[in-house]
């Protein structure tokens, strides 16, 4: 079955319509070394996505992205925020410019039924073993971001500036950016005037650019709690404080935050998305774990999530007389992505310009979380951009596609990948050739 999803995928795509060839074209005129590339970068990318590791496990990922850079010229040190690196390309003065991509893959099983699927294993945070995929597409980045490498290194003649490239671990923990910044990536290393990233996109046809000036992502907190209850005989519950009846409560108070506290046109969420507790239907256990996601775009939001779900928590555990309040450790993760509203506009409008008026469209913010917002946050002007990855026809069917994070997701590799490089370089040249009044 996954093997014909996947071969009906490969027909569709020689089938997409005018506006695709029209887009196509756009990516053959202004980046026409694309097409001598190709085997090369599909070569990468194959390896990358049959060898995928975890966050801060990315040794090998990172060894073989630097071995590449180091051959186009740049200068590459290695193990930045632990197994990140920084690749350097001087080409006289002018802005720094930074293109991020990930390392990082997630532990998730692989069912996509491609020839060169993922079989690894790795060690998550508590050393137990279980396999590894690139189901968010970050080999897909890594690839591009390599091959805009190539052609901007050897197309040094058409800018002049300082072209930054980082491999960012860790981006699904999110601590990835933060680790980089404490290792000095722009104390040790130039600080980029601008920064920029690109993320592939299940909602978007495959090769187009999504764009979205100001606010973007939002942040992430994560909440470990741990409800305590005193255990006992299920036949005789009087006897017991039930931490799992407390959780429940607790649960659905949780869940009235967002409904009844915060302003509804100020964007929030707060998911539960692991409850563990007790051993069997007859016992009442002593204690029930609870993990939490908490998002939001603005900073008062975010604080008051933190201290209602703190405040719903001790108020039911004082409620059923429980013997000790709750362990509430609240772990901080990513910041809201803020897009520099000129820099995108900017961008968007070289990209048009460049790939044709159709390349790039405007897609709504999304509550999912990004580390990037990192670097914006320490001063860079940062735009995080999407590039579509699903089959034209396949999004307008209208049948339900794997999603980022599924075990089947897969990008359209091409024209995907083709897109995404010429992208980058149109938006890299469009920055490291800019006006000077304009990079303040
Ligand atoms: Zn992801
Ligand atoms: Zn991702």
């Amino acid at each position: 079955m996954v093997g014909r999803c996947v071969c009906i995928l490969m027909v569709l795509s020689l089938a997409n319509g005018n506006a695709a060839l029209a887009g196509a074209q756009g990516v053959t005129q202004a980046v026409p070394e694309i097409a001598a590339l190709e085997p090369e970068l599909e070569g990468l990318y194959r390896d990358l996505h049959e060898h995928p590791e975890l966050a801060f496990h990315e040794e090998r990922t990172a060894a073989a992205l630097a071995e590449r850079l180091r051959a186009l010229g740049f200068e590459v040190t290695t193990g930045v925020g632990q197994t990140g690196l920084v690749a350097i390309l001087r080409n006289g003065s002018g802005p720094v410019v930074m293109l991020r991509t990930e390392l990082d893959a997630l532990p998730i099983e692989e069912k996509t039924g491609l020839p060169f699927a993922s079989k690894s294993k790795g060690l998550d945070s508590e050393g137990k073993e279980v396999p590894v995929s690139h189901a968010c597409g970050h080999d897909l980045h890594m690839t591009g971001w390599y091959g805009a490498a190539k052609i901007m290194a050897r197309r040094r003649s058409t800018w002049h500036g300082t072209l930054m490239l980082i491999g960012q671990p860790a981006e699904e923990v999110n601590r990835g950016a933060a680790a980089m910044l404490a290792d000095g990536l722009f104390t040790r290393f130039p600080k980029p005037d601008f920064a920029i990233s690109m993320h592939d996109e299940p909602s978007l046809p495959s090769g187009k650019v999504g764009f979205h000036a100001g606010l973007f992502r939002a942040s992430m907190d994560s909440v470990d709690v741990t409800m305590y209850g005193r255990g006992g005989h299920g036949g005789k519950p009087q006897t017991t404080v039930d931490p799992i009846v407390l959780s429940a409560r607790a649960i659905l108070g949780i869940q009235t935050i967002v409904s009844r506290e915060t302003d509804p046109l100020s964007p929030a969420v707060v998911t539960i998305g692991a409850i563990h507790g007790g051993t069997a239907g007859n016992v009442i256990p002593d204690e029930v774990r609870m993990l939490m996601s908490v998002r939001s775009y603005d900073e008062k939001v975010r604080k008051h999530l933190l201290e209602s779900i703190k405040r719903q928590l001790n108020a039911e555990a004082a409620a059923v007389d429980a013997p000790s309040p709750p362990s509430i450790k609240v772990v901080p993760g990513a910041e809201a992505v803020y897009n520099d509203p000129e820099v995108t506009a900017r961008l968007v409008a070289a990209l048009r310009r460049d790939l044709g008026p159709d390349s790039a469209v405007e897609m709504p913010a999304k509550m999912t979380s990004e580390d990037f917002s990192a670097y914006g946050r320490a001063g860079v002007r940062a735009v995080l951009l999407h590039i579509g990855a699903v089959n034209p026809a396949e999004l307008a069917s209208g049948s339900k596609l794997p999603d980022l994070h599924s075990p089947k997701w897969v990008p359209e590799l091409e024209p995907t990948l083709r897109s995404l490089v010429a992208a980058e370089v149109v938006m890299l040249t469009e920055l490291l050739v800019a006006p000077k009044s304009v990079n303040k």
